[in-house]
């Protein structure tokens, strides 16, 4: 291995350092702790896991977490009455509803429903809106972990050249629009790109957020660049036991380790960094909200 690691879980222990650090000071200084309201609706065991980890980690950091679980076969109304009530409520800065929701339940309507200002996954159309016009918005917590990174490793990606594989609302887009934010050229390439290979290759900064378990080998990559491996993939590994399973991500990471400068891991790469953003995003909206000075550097 040739490249730099960029290590996310590092990185997002020393962000969730300066969010309890700037907690610390709303409550000393201000009488104000910041609250973060999870909704869970439904079962699903991997939700579950990522809302228990969400709140263990609110708390940790000093904030007030709130955890709403609704059984999966709630009613939209009463969905959207409990994010009216969150909405008004002094104490809580942040709302997330966990997704995916369940099928009965319109995932734009129930996003929408969330006061912009309290809406931390940043998801909420007036964020998408302010987002893409360069106004100052609540930026979804994935793509601001992986442009954190970017800017701690290279201080100014200005002028560079980025290519985001994937183009969800919920990754590949709003990661398109930071890097452009940032001055980056930007290249968005999906399952239609023609020569996904030859695109690959003129970036100086991969992010590949497909969903596909080593889709990106090293012969693909620029000597020198820089990857983001947002990509969460579950694979079989009889070798840890039967039933096992192992992380990998969309990059192959020896092949890409080997040619590029720098590379994040999977797991320890871009995932400790969502939550940690979640957290960022809701001291953010806490001082916001409160007419107080911003945390400086956790947002975009
Ligand atoms: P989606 O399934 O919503 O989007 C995947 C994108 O990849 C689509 O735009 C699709 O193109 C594109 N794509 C699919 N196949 C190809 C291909 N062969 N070549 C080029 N592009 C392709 O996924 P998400 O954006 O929600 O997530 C992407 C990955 O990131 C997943 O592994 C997910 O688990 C992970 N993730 C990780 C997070 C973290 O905290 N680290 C948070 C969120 C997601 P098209 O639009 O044309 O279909």
């Amino acid at each position: 291995m040739t490249a730099t690691r960029i290590d996310g879980k590092t990185f997002a222990a020393k962000v969730r350092g300066q969010v309890a650090e700037h907690v610390t000071r709303l409550k000393n200084d201000h009488a104000i702790t910041p609250g973060l309201a999870v909704v869970l609706v439904g079962e699903d065991p991997a939700s579950q896991v990522y809302v228990r980890s969400k709140g263990k980690m609110t708390v940790e950091v000093g904030m007030k977490s709130v955890e709403h679980k609704l059984d999966i076969n709630t009613p939209e109304a009463d969905l959207l009455a409990l994010i009216d009530q969150l909405n008004t409520d002094p104490e809580i800065h942040g709302i997330l509803v966990q997704l995916p929701l369940p099928k009965h339940l319109d995932e734009d309507l129930v996003i929408n429903a969330i006061d912009p200002a309290k809406d931390v996954d940043g998801f909420h159309i007036s964020n998408v809106g302010l987002l893409g016009t360069g106004q100052k918005s609540m930026v979804p917590c994935t793509p601001l972990g992986c442009l954190m990174m970017l800017r701690a490793h290279h201080g100014s990606i200005s002028g560079m050249d980025a290519v985001v594989i994937g183009r969800s609302n919920i990754v590949g887009k709003p990661m398109a629009q930071l890097l452009l934010n940032d001055s980056a050229t930007v290249t968005i390439a999906h399952s239609r790109t023609k020569d996904l290979a030859d695109v690959v290759r003129r970036a100086d900064i991969v992010i590949a957020a497909v969903g596909r378990p080593q889709m990106v080998p090293g012969d693909w990559i620029k000597p020198g660049a820089t990857v983001i491996d947002v990509g969460i993939n579950r694979l079989d590994a009889p070798e840890k036991g039967e039933g096992k399973t192992r992380l990998v991500g969309d990059v192959d990471f020896d092949s890409c380790a080997a040619v590029a400068g720098a590379i994040t891991p999977v797991p320890g790469g871009v995932g400790p960094m969502t939550i940690a953003c979640l957290l960022a995003n809701t001291v953010t909206a806490c001082c916001r909200a409160n007419g107080l000075a911003e945390p400086v550097g956790l947002t975009a």
